[in-house]
């Protein structure tokens, strides 16, 4: 499959011969859960989005951010980031040849993210504050300087991510009810909406936050954002009004799961779906399993933001543990089968 601008490129604001930065993003898989669907009664569906390459639906957006660096002459690209947008940022300004900056809350982010920041070569700096504060100083970063930046305040990131709405609707024929999307900064879930609308589908938008990051939901900024999904860690969304609006236009509502919550769907899915997803996407299937989806619903589809192997310290501390074994028949066997 093509990138997701070739895909879409007469939905998207990229002209024939316009640079394409790509790592062909997108189609991603969407999977029926079929042990999801008999628990709740309802046909429950799982966007994939780790399957991106670098294992988030950051991708799509930044395929389209960094696109348009480059082809407004930018040299450099900056992102303030709970993890994910500095793994996909640094991949694809890797690809098209641009410096990267990553700003991240220190020690607040998942291994695996900051091992694929650093490896693509990013200049990524352990910021002593949080991911709002983060946000704030890149914005004025790059009112002073030519860099371009490639948070999801960025149109061409929201342009970027509606795709994966186009996906669902393509998949499952425009029949679907509701969707369950984790919110953090907003920008997935404003994204979404825009997609569905242009698509002409108008499912309930249903939000989670992490009950201690749940700044929508409280209808105000936290100043101290906590929680164990660390890509949701915002206080203060920058999509704020447009997430909103997506929610009431859509007869849907943002709420708050737990972290116990949230970890609870996060062992389900790996245990009984075969999908490992990181915390924050298992917010998605919490906040399903917890509030449920309201009244005439048949089929929802839960989006599954980023991949379980960004996090590997979070999953071994959730995980059963190994087995130790001597090296002979009888040890085996009863390691095995016991
Ligand atoms: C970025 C991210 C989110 C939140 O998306 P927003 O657009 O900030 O609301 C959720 N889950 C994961 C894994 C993310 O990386």
């Amino acid at each position: 499959m093509p990138g997701i601008i070739e895909r879409y490129r007469e939905r998207l604001p990229f002209a024939a011969g316009d640079p394409v930065v790509s790592l062909q993003e997108g189609s991603t898989p969407l999977v029926l859960a079929e042990r999801l669907s008999e628990e709740t009664g309802l046909e429950v569906w799982l966007k994939l989005e780790g399957a991106n390459p670098t294992g988030s639906f950051k991708d799509r957006g930044m395929t389209c951010a960094v696109s348009a660096a480059v082809r407004e002459g930018a040299r450099a690209v900056i992102c303030a980031s709970t993890g994910n947008t500095a793994a996909s940022a640094a991949a694809y300004s890797a690809k098209a040849g641009l410096r990267g900056a990553v700003i991240v809350p220190e020690g607040k982010i998942a291994t695996g993210k900051l091992a694929q920041a650093l490896m693509h070569g990013a200049r990524v700096v352990a910021l002593r504050g949080n991911f709002d504060e983060a946000l704030k100083l890149v914005r004025e970063v790059v009112s002073r300087h030519p860099i371009s930046l490639v948070n999801s305040v960025n149109d061409y990131r929201i342009e970027g991510q509606k795709t994966a709405a186009f996906e669902i609707v393509e998949a499952l024929a425009g029949e679907l009810q509701a969707l369950c999307i984790p919110v953090g900064n907003a920008g997935n879930i404003t994204a979404y909406w825009k997609g569905f609308r242009e698509a002409g589908v108008e499912p309930r938008m249903l939000g989670f936050q992490a009950a201690g990051a749940a700044p929508l939901v409280h209808g105000r900024p936290v100043e101290h954002p906590e929680t164990i999904a660390s890509a949701i860690r915002i206080g203060n969304p920058a999509r704020w009004e447009e997430a909103m609006d997506a929610m009431t236009s859509s007869g849907g509502a943002v709420k708050a799961v737990s972290d116990a919550e949230i970890l609870a769907a996060y062992r389900f899915l790996a245990a009984n779906e075969g999908v490992f997803c990181e915390p924050a996407s298992a917010a998605s299937v919490a906040g399903l399993l917890v509030h449920g989806v309201g009244e005439d619903v048949h089929r929802v589809v839960c989006v599954l933001t980023g991949h379980g192997l960004k996090d590997p310290q979070t999953a071994l501390e959730q995980a059963g543990a190994v087995v130790a074994c001597d090296p002979e028949l009888g040890a085996i066997e009863r390691a095995v089968l016991e």
